[in-house]
């Protein structure tokens, strides 16, 4: 569900022609719908209503200040995976003790920041990550709130470069090993054990790997419990897919939900849930302007100003994503097809192969649609190309959310060294 519609032949985001705020901003750009973004957040809310719930929005997704401010006022946590993002999450307005920070690779500063902030739960991914952790607490006379994500060995993920609960997958603590270790968390004097979590991957739109291992989850909850553990929050992370293409059905945030109280039953915990793609990724188009048609013996390819740069998606996991040009297309027009490609000096920066549109000129607008979540995040300044602008509409109106750097600020962080000035 998304508001991205054609509204008397041209395509708008709510209210607001997609073409006016290009012709105001510029191409190449990303526009978000607050509309979108809350209905998203609220039909998950609305589905676990009856239950004790956390929603930790995953920054990572989308971690525009004003996306996660509009979140924020939804009631929205946040699931953040740097120092970076809990500082943006905080700068938003979501309070610290809505915060869980995952991530395998947490520093001591990071750690300390978590810790200052009180936020309201540190996901520990290794034995290494908890000792440093319980040391940085211990030396700050406070103790740190943990789960230890667990790793269950449940394939899942809508490419093998987003599954993240398989063994041999960096994430998470080895299945055989989370016992011992929640035993020695039990010990430590900067720790205190809380929960249990567990994210197997992303774009899953089949509900079944997640129930196998939620339910391995809910199992060792209840051992842990029964020796003694106070494990009384579940996290059972992100990770449900949406529709980037019609043929698409994922599961809906109801089943999800159905199913999460299916398999938590009369156990007493907090559900913590950290979904990404599911609110940001339908709520995003980027727009893009057609430079060149270029003839070839095989194909056609069009040439647009946006690069893998600023949608890394396709490249990075060939991705797919819808394409409408801004100007609904005529009924008498037949369908033309083509390679859409960027301008960046890479064979990788292919936005789309052998995809039919109605016939497309320069000059022409596109827009690329479920691009709000990973894509903008993911962007580069590769090829000296500057970021390009975010959009953030609600209703009738538009404001710009990120500019578009000038070339000045694009260099600023850099220095010529004495020997070259
Ligand atoms: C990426 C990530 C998420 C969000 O995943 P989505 O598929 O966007 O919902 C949640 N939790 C963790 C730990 C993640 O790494």
């Amino acid at each position: 569900m998304h508001h991205f519609d054609y509204k008397a032949g041209r395509l708008h985001c709510e209210d607001v022609d997609l073409g006016k705020i290009a012709d105001a901003v510029g191409t190449p750009l990303y526009v978000y719908s607050t509309a979108t973004l809350r209905r998203h957040a609220s039909v998950i809310a609305a589905a676990f209503a009856d239950i004790d719930c956390l929603i930790a929005y995953s920054v990572k997704a989308n971690g525009n200040l004003a996306v996660l401010a509009t979140l924020a006022a939804e009631g929205c946590g946040a699931d953040v995976v740097s120092g970076g993002e809990m500082l943006r999450a905080l700068k938003a307005g979501i309070p610290a003790r809505r915060i869980v920070f995952s991530g395998v690779g947490k520093t001591r500063e990071e750690m300390t920041l978590g810790l200052e902030q009180g936020i309201h739960q540190f996901n520990v991914e290794s034995g290494a990550e908890l000792e440093t952790l319980s040391e940085v607490a211990s030396s700050m006379g406070v103790k740190a709130p943990i789960a230890i994500r667990v790793n269950p060995d449940v394939a899942a993920g809508g490419h093998p470069n987003i599954s993240t609960g398989k063994q041999g997958d960096k994430f998470g603590v080895p299945w055989a090993e989370a016992e011992p270790l929640y035993a020695r968390a039990g010990e430590l004097t900067g720790i205190e054990v809380c929960g249990v979590d567990v994210h197997i991957g992303s774009q899953i739109g089949d509900l079944e790997p997640m129930r196998r291992a939620f339910a391995k989850t809910v199992e060792l909850t209840r051992r842990l419990r029964a020796s003694g553990h106070n494990v009384s929050r579940i996290d059972f992370g992100g990770g449900l897919g949406i529709p980037y293409e019609a043929s698409d059905a994922p599961a809906s945030p109801a089943d999800y939900a159905a199913m999460v109280r299916d398999v938590i039953g009369d156990l007493p915990v907090q559900v913590i849930l950290e979904p990404g793609r599911v609110i940001a990724g339908n709520a995003g188009v980027m727009m893009t302007e057609v430079l060149y048609q270029k003839p070839a013996p095989d194909r056609t390819f069009l040439i647009v100003d946006a690069g893998m740069n600023d949608l890394m998606r396709p490249a990075l996991y060939a991705a797919h994503h819808d394409v409408l040009p801004l100007n609904a297309p005529e009924k008498t027009d037949r369908n033309d097809t083509y390679d859409i490609v960027g301008p960046i000096c890479e064979s990788t920066d292919k936005f789309a192969t052998r995809r039919d549109l109605p016939p497309v000129k320069s000059g022409d607008r596109l827009a690329f649609l479920s691009a709000g979540a990973y894509g903008a995040v993911l962007s580069s300044q590769y090829n000296a190309r500057p970021l390009i602008p975010e959009v953030l509409v609600d209703g009738e109106n538009y404001a710009i959310v990120r500019r578009r750097p000038s070339f000045d600020e694009m260099t600023q962080l850099e220095a010529m060294p004495d020997w070259l000035s």
